[in-house]
């Protein structure tokens, strides 16, 4: 963690859209969209697919039926909430600092 990589990540946090900060500070707000599917090739795995209302990020969870495992989860953001190259570590606490500077502006 630099003091670098805290500033350019806040940087680009203070440009992300109400609906990005809210997700990064509030988490997702996720709905299931349509049921399980198997997994091709797979007797005990499937899979589901949730996507935000919010921010419409998709988050795919695979699951395995027999023990009830979250095998996997993979995630595809909205085009701009990624951060690249982002190394700073206190990301939760700049993103909460955002929020609050955001709703005490308005
Ligand atoms: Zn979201």
């Amino acid at each position: 963690m630099s003091k670098k990589d805290e500033e350019f990540f806040a940087e680009r946090v203070h440009d992300l859209p109400d609906t990005f900060i809210e997700c990064r500070d509030l988490r997702h707000s996720w709905k299931r969209q349509g049921g399980y599917r198997p997994v091709k090739d797979s007797k005990s795995l499937v899979a589901r697919t949730l996507a935000c209302s919010r921010c419409d990020c998709e988050r795919t969870d695979v699951i395995n039926v027999r023990t009830f495992d979250r095998v996997s989860t993979s995630y595809h953001y909205p085009e701009g909430y990624t951060v690249k190259g982002n190394k700073a570590t206190k990301r939760g606490m700049i993103v909460r600092r955002e929020a609050y500077q955001r709703w005490a502006a308005s």
